[in-house]
Parts: structure tokens; sequence; C-alpha cells
């Protein structure tokens, strides 16, 4: 399949101060070397705990900021290489929709006026062209187009994020980075967010990276799906083989702590206590060993690579080290 974006080795620093109260500069590791290939048409997921880079790797790939090292690949072109020009182009094939719409929605813009916006700034189309064009976008994503001179706050938290999605999908993107985009929603409207999505992705043949940090919502959206932990991936497999074949104890503990499992199917041992170590100063050895119950003395001293352990299910966790075919490191 085509392969629409390759990331190799992206890596994000960011510079911070040590404390509130010193002038002293510490690195700050968000993204640590994440690769990932994605073909057309098809849902990446990525998971992991608030903090964990997942925003950071998706504003990344989508050139929202500067990179600290290592290539995106999009369509062919590096987009960290790309002239002003062709970084305007890009911008209409490459779209983010955020968790909470109403902090991207201008509020003192109606409805019209923030889905114009776009048609433009990248378009020659007249107003009565934009006005057809709004319309459509507005029925397409579920909401009545006699609503479009209504401001943000005057819709519910699930109609802000159709029109968040509008927005997105204005001038027919390739790659949509959904980042948290159902995580503040009732659960009800989650599945009904999530079900335009997919009838979306079908209708106009989009590519999605769908950022959550409930495993069973990625579950439930992806078709393969990359687990990170501080700034790295720690686990990486299908859809079918992650439900199936939950390796990394990290990857396992996820799952115990999202909501929508049914109560009778967790297991408690796998629960995970504490908090995501900081990134500024991160363990030694595994990141995750400060909270791993299968810990050995190797794991405070290796960081280990990612095994797979085939049918291209990625694990980094000496666990797996006998059972994998080969390494990376
Ligand atoms: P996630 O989306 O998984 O919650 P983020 O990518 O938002 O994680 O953040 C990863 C790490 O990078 C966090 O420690 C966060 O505090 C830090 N971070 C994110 N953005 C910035 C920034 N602009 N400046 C400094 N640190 C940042
Ligand atoms: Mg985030």
């Amino acid at each position: 399949m085509e392969k629409i974006l390759i990331a190799k080795n992206v890596v994000k620093y960011y510079q911070v101060k040590a404390s509130n109260y010193s002038e002293e500069k510490k690195i700050l590791k968000a993204v640590d070397g994440v690769s990932l290939e994605l073909s057309k048409g098809e849902t990446l997921g990525i998971v992991g705990e608030s903090g964990c880079g997942k925003s950071t790797l998706g504003k990344t790939l989508l050139r929202l900021h500067n990179i600290t090292a290592g290539k995106v690949i999009f369509k062919d072109k590096n987009i960290y290489d790309l002239n002003h020009k062709d970084l305007t182009n890009l911008r209409q094939q490459m779209q983010m929709i955020f968790q909470d719409p109403f902090s991207s929605l201008n509020p003192r813009r109606n409805i019209f006026s923030t889905l114009a916006q776009p048609f433009k700034i990248h378009t020659k189309l007249t107003k009565s062209e934009i006005n057809l064009k709004i319309d459509s976008l507005l029925k397409r994503v579920g909401l009545n187009p006699g609503y479009k001179n209504r401001y943000p706050h005057q819709f519910s938290g699930g109609q802000r994020q159709r029109i968040g999605i509008a927005r997105a999908i204005a001038l027919n993107p390739e790659l949509v980075v959904c980042d948290e985009a159902v995580s503040a929603l009732d659960v009800s409207i989650q599945a009904q967010i999530i079900n335009l999505l997919m009838d979306l992705q079908e209708e106009l043949n989009l590519t999605y990276i769908f950022i959550a940090h409930d495993l069973s919502v990625v579950e439930f959206i992806s078709d393969r799906i990359i687990v990170m932990y501080l700034g790295r991936i720690v686990e990486s497999a299908s859809k079918d083989e992650l439900i199936n074949n939950r390796l990394h104890p990290y990857t396992k503990a996820l799952y115990e702590a999202s909501p929508g499992i049914d109560p009778k199917n967790r297991k408690k041992d796998n629960v995970i206590l504490g908090d995501v170590p900081s990134p500024i100063n991160p363990p030694s050895g595994c990141y995750f060993q400060t909270r791993c119950k299968f810990k050995t003395e190797r794991c405070e001293k290796e960081y280990p690579p990612l095994y797979d352990v085939g049918n291209n299910h990625k694990v980094a966790c000496f666990l797996y080290e006998k059972k994998a075919i080969k390494h990376e490191s």
C-alpha cells in the first residue's frame, strides 16, 4: 500500500527552566526517536498517559513547530525541507482536530466566518460559492446549515467538535491528526463523533492519526497502534494483534485504566501506581522500570530495544527478548 507518511527517528526537545526559582536551562525530551509509517486510508492510533509526548509528536508530524532531529516524509518530500509556497500547500493537505474546539474556535466569530477562513486563504471562491460549500460541510458533519450565524458558545461540546471537524475537512485534506478529539465528551457523544470520523474517512479517503489516552477508544478506531511512554514507542502492533496480545506491562496497565472496559474483565494486578516521571529527568535504564512490577536489575541499567516478536508486533521490554525474531536498538 502507498505510504503517505514516513517518520524517521523524530526527536523534539524543549529547553525549559530547571525550576521557577532558577535561570538554569534543562532539556525536556518530549519526543525521543520515534519512527512510524502510515499508509493511505488507514488510522494509526497513538496512546499513552498525559505527558508522554503524543501531542508533541502530532505537531511535529505536521510541522506545526520545528523539529530537533529526524525526518518527516509526506508523499515523498521531507516536510522540513519545503519552501514557504510548498508549505502553504501542505497546510491544506494536513489538518489537526483538537480536544477542545472551544479554545480553538474564535468566540467572536460566528460559524460561517470560522468556516469561510480556509476558503478565503487558500481558494479564489466567491462569497456565494463559499456559502454553498459551508452549507454542504455543515450537513456532512450532521449540523443544520441554518446554525451558521451562531457563535461557538451557542453549541454543545459535541456540536463544537463537529464544527472543528468541518473546519478540518473543508479543503479536502489527506491526513488528519485527531488529538484527543473525543476525550472531553460524554461516552454517548464520543461514539457519535467517532462514527462521524469513520464515515468521513470512507467518503473522503482520509488517513488519520488518532491520539488519545484511552486505549479502548484507540483500539476501536485504529488499524494500527503505537503505545508511547516518555517520548518513546514501547509497543506497536496492528489493532487485532494488540487486542489479542497486549505485551508490554505499560500497555496492559493502560488497558486496565481505560474507562470503557467492563469492570468484570479488569485484572487488578495490571494496575500501575504513581505518575509518569519527568521527561527532564527520566529514570535510568528502562523508563518504565520505576512503575513496573516485573523489573529486574537489568531494567535499571539498560534501555530495552524494540523487539520484533513476529506478526509485525514490536515491544520494548526484556521480558520478550527470548521471543524476539530480531530487534532495533
Ligand atoms: P501528551 O500529549 O502525551 O500529554 P505532550 O506532547 O503535550 O504530551 O507533552 C510531552 C512533554 O513535553 C510534557 O512533559 C510537556 O510538559 C512537555 N511540553 C509540551 N509542550 C511544551 C512546550 N511548548 N514547552 C516545554 N515543554 C513542553
Ligand atoms: Mg496531548
